[in-house]
């Protein structure tokens, strides 16, 4: 065969839902020489990256630390661990990664029901206390950001109210950790999973999930095993806790990735990392808004690092993307599930929120538009942005 040339990455600002950018000292954390997946320096390593994790959590959980895949593999861990046959399940299902959790804890052979909202909306504390009074389910599973429909859902009260009926609560925080709060302390979340790809600004790889003491002790009163052998926290604890003992050789460059990703978050300060995606995110939606684009997620309750949008009509979505990426190297999502072909998502996450994104953004979706037929006022979009800077 000929070989391919050399490889020849293209310029790409990523602002999609994920892969967002890694940050450059994390690809350069990524360069170093590998160490045995038992190696003492390695060890540390993962001691350092897990405590870290929990500040980043804002948790005293012991069992915090990666798995070694990508976000839906921490789904599939949170239910597979928590889930047995015949286990009773609430999922709060408005947007596609809801309806993922269905599937998983279905393959678990929970029985699970889906309590609703339409996609872009989220869902009030006394909807969901009406169906924990009705089911009584031993745990209920929620999207804490909903990346197909840019909803924040509120989840600060919820732990709280799934104690009052000695039900767990499964987190979806793929989207949401290192871009806006998450307390799973002060929350009571028994379980939660996110991603490194998103707000920590690494490539995607590993999975970071957290369990809480209730969560812990509903696993060790397991009747059965964990389906999943590779998932079993039980094992996972047996490499990341004391014993050390072997399971799967770790993806090491990615634990050095993610050391350097969660030491970057904490050195910014969650604070002030939370109030940069607002900030950025408001500037983004005052462009939008000027480009006559209207968000799908309803009013006060829209995630600063994912913009969803409503593609306007007449405006074909494939050509329009093609172009941002083809012409000015900027990608931003498509929509999943029911609004395919009828969204865009816009990412400004972890490294990528920054004012040099949203104008760049702005000034090429604002050309694309108008070629595509919209009518859309020279330099508008770029306009409304800087104000909001001043403001
Ligand atoms: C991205 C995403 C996932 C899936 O994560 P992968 O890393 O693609 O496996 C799950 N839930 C939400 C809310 C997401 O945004």
């Amino acid at each position: 065969m000929s070989l391919p040339g050399q490889l020849n990455i293209p310029n790409r600002l990523l602002l999609g839902p994920g892969p967002s950018d890694a940050h450059p000292r994390v690809l350069a954390a990524m360069a170093n020489p590998l160490l045995g997946h038992l190696d003492p320096a390695y060890l540390e390593i993962m001691n350092e990256t897990a405590a870290m994790l929990r500040e980043a959590f804002q948790t005293k959980n012991p069992l915090t630390f990666p798995i070694s895949a990508t976000g839906m593999a921490g789904m599939e861990t949170c239910l597979v661990n928590l889930l047995e046959a015949g286990d009773k399940v609430i999922i709060c299902q408005a947007g596609f990664f809801s309806l993922r959790m269905v599937e998983v804890a279905t393959r678990c052979g929970a029985e699970v029901t889906t309590i609703t909202k339409p996609w872009g909306q989220v869902f009030e504390l006394s909807e969901i206390r009406e169906a924990l009074q009705r089911i009584r389910p031993k745990a209920l599973g929620i999207v804490q950001a909903e990346t197909s429909t840019g909803s924040w859902q509120p989840i600060e009260e919820l732990g709280k109210l799934c104690h009052e009926f000695d039900c767990l609560l499964v987190v979806d925080a793929v989207t949401a950790l290192g871009c806006i709060p998450v307390k799973v302390d002060e929350w009571e979340i028994d379980a939660i999973y996110s991603c490194s790809q998103k707000g920590l600004s690494c490539p995607p790889g590993l999975a970071p999930v957290s369990f809480s003491p209730r969560a812990e002790a509903t696993i060790s009163k397991r009747k059965t095993k964990v389906q999943s052998w590779y998932l079993d926290m039980t094992l996972l604890k047996q490499y990341w806790g004391a014993e050390r003992a072997y399971h799967h050789t770790a993806p090491i460059s990615m634990t050095y990735a993610l050391r350097e990703g969660l030491k970057i978050v904490l050195e910014e300060g969650l604070e002030n990392r939370w109030a940069r995606h607002l900030k950025n995110h408001t500037a983004l939606k005052a462009g939008l808004i000027a480009l006559g684009l209207h968000y799908t997620a309803q009013d006060g309750h829209q995630l600063p690092q994912l913009n969803a949008v409503r593609i306007p009509d007449g405006v074909d979505d494939m050509a329009t993307r093609k172009k941002l990426l083809m012409e000015f190297g900027i990608e931003v999502g498509g929509g999943l599930g029911d609004f395919k072909g009828k969204v865009w998502r816009i990412g400004l996450m972890g490294y990528n929120s920054k004012s040099s994104s949203v104008f760049t953004v702005l000034a090429a979706l604002e050309q694309c538009l108008r070629s595509a037929g919209a009518k859309v006022t020279p330099g508008s979009g770029v306009a409304a942005a800087e104000l909001a800077y001043q403001r």
